[in-house]
């Protein structure tokens, strides 16, 4: 990006935060200074964020985190942009900087897969005996992925040590390489498959944030778009081809849009195009169509015989 105005910033680190409470309250306040937005959460594990602001914002905030030496060797991430990227400013105090919910839990500190840089991670996926293990959710592997990768059907991180007792023979006595989108994930995963008794086990270093950005690889093999928890949503990584991966939620077409289902309750996140999308009220079935509290068709105030008059419409194009 070009005469870029803004930064967005991801970044972790796995370090005891003695009073986590105490810390986000004094961290929001210096950041709300700052002017930053963005998402952060602390714990006694350490800290997990993304935030945008100016550059000055953004590197007057780097500077302040490398003056406390626990995060002095901070490994930041950085996109340009051309404006924020949040619209508020959040810092929680969580138990996990990301939630895996083990009954014990995993110190990456102490125990942790290989870490591999981008280009040797670009060298072994493509190794015959080699599983490539997206330890992502999978929305984020629908809109884009590693070439040949497997995508366990979770919807929360939480869910994925289950998905691999259920799917053991797929990992058996083979290479292992686990990635996700800035590494934090890949930490406590891949020291919980060692756990787990997997003995060759790597990780992505950086995540596919930093594979994107090596200059030597250029983020190939990577097919679709990025998932990103911001404003964004989706953002390049492969800079030598884009294949389109995703596919709409309706037709089937390649789409990599996402929306949220209108169905307040349900909120699933769909890819659909923009004309899909009104067709079929941003709602992911017939059910979440035909919920009273439809946010599409409050947005477009349509009235309950409206509503009525597009699923007859519907219903006849798919038994036509
Ligand atoms: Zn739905």
């Amino acid at each position: 990006m070009q005469n870029h105005t803004h930064n967005v910033l991801l970044y972790y680190k796995y370090v005891p935060i003695e009073d986590p409470e105490t810390f986000a309250a004094e961290h929001l306040a210096a950041c709300k200074e700052l002017g930053l937005l963005g998402r952060i959460l602390v714990s006694h594990e350490g800290i997990n964020g993304t935030c945008s602001g100016t550059i000055e914002q953004t590197e007057a905030y780097m500077k302040m985190m490398e003056q406390d030496e626990r995060f002095s060797d901070i490994a930041w991430k950085i996109d340009a942009a051309d404006r924020h990227a949040f619209k508020k400013m959040h810092v929680r105090a969580r138990n996990e900087i990301v939630h895996l919910g083990l009954e014990e839990d995993i110190n990456p500190n102490e125990l942790t897969g290989t870490y591999l840089e981008p280009k040797d991670f670009f060298e072994q996926m493509q190794d015959e005996n080699t599983v490539l293990l997206d330890a992502r959710n999978d929305y984020e592997f629908d809109l884009g992925h590693f070439r040949g990768a497997i995508r366990p059907d979770i919807e929360n991180f939480r869910d994925l040590p289950e998905w691999v007792r259920d799917n053991k023979e797929e990992l058996e006595g083979k290479k292992i390489l686990t990635y996700c989108t800035g590494g934090i994930r890949c930490e406590k995963f891949s020291g919980w498959l060692k756990r787990e008794g997997f003995e060759d086990v790597s990780q992505l270093h950086g995540g596919i944030v930093m594979y994107g950005k090596d200059e030597e690889v250029q983020g190939k093999l990577w097919d679709g778009q990025l998932y990103v928890f911001d404003e964004r949503i989706a953002v390049p990584v492969n800079q030598t081809e884009h294949v389109i991966v995703g596919r709409d939620h309706f037709t089937g077409e390649p789409c990599e849009r996402y929306v949220n289902c209108a169905n307040p309750e349900c909120n699933a996140k769909i890819l659909s195009s923009e004309e899909n999308e009104h067709k079929y009220m941003r709602s992911c079935s017939d059910e979440c169509r035909e919920h009273p509290r439809n946010r599409y068709a409050f947005e477009h105030q349509l009235t309950g015989e409206e509503v009525q008059a597009r699923l007859d419409a519907l219903k006849q194009t798919t038994e036509a």
